[in-house]
């Protein structure tokens, strides 16, 4: 058994006052770094958004995570030094990449993969359990991608952070219908 930590999306653009915001991002940050230093998992990936800077997700979302911007840069506070990969999703103008493993579906029907599935099979990860924002779209959609492709998969409830908490009962139903577990 190898477990993995999927630490996603904490970037600037999602903190309160800044372009797409996360209400509560900045209380999950301590606890995460402590999570991250326990040695509970062999590897841990911090995920962050990185895109172009005509990304197609700005007419839905508006801008945020412009790569090279400070929006992209990750939390200041977050203790990136307990990465073993951080990976940067996003990145092609058009298609939107919401899962750490796979963009959605582009115009020729294809997922894009973002390599994660590639270097946790490499490296034999087992379990993966998710933290991060925001709760109903890019941890939804990374812990169902996770379960889809077999690792024993995990919602860290307490370490995530909603756009809108209202949603939280019916997301945390359907991560459950797809078998990932969510855990406080
Ligand atoms: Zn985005």
């Amino acid at each position: 058994m190898k477990k993995a930590l999927l630490v996603i999306d904490l970037v600037n653009s999602f903190r309160p006052g800044w372009e797409l915001p996360v209400g509560g991002m900045d209380d999950i940050i301590e606890p995460i770094n402590r999570l991250m230093a326990s040695g509970e998992y062999d590897v841990i990936v911090v995920v962050g958004e990185w895109h172009p800077h005509d990304h197609c997700s700005f007419a839905r979302w508006g801008r945020h995570g412009e790569a090279g911007t400070p929006g992209a840069e990750f939390h200041p506070d977050l203790n990136l030094r307990f990465a073993s990969m951080i990976l940067r999703k996003g990145v092609d103008g058009d298609v939107d990449c919401t899962s750490a493993f796979a963009s959605h579906v582009d115009a020729k029907g294809v997922r894009r993969e973002t390599g994660l599935d590639g270097y946790f099979s490499t490296l034999g990860v087992t379990d993966v359990d998710c933290c991060g924002v925001a709760l109903e779209v890019c941890v939804t959609d990374s812990g169902v991608d996770s379960a889809s492709r077999g690792y024993r998969t995990r919602v860290l409830r307490s370490l995530t952070r909603s756009i809108d908490s209202a949603n939280d009962a019916a997301v945390i139903v359907k991560l459950r219908a797809t078998g990932v577990a969510v855990i406080d």
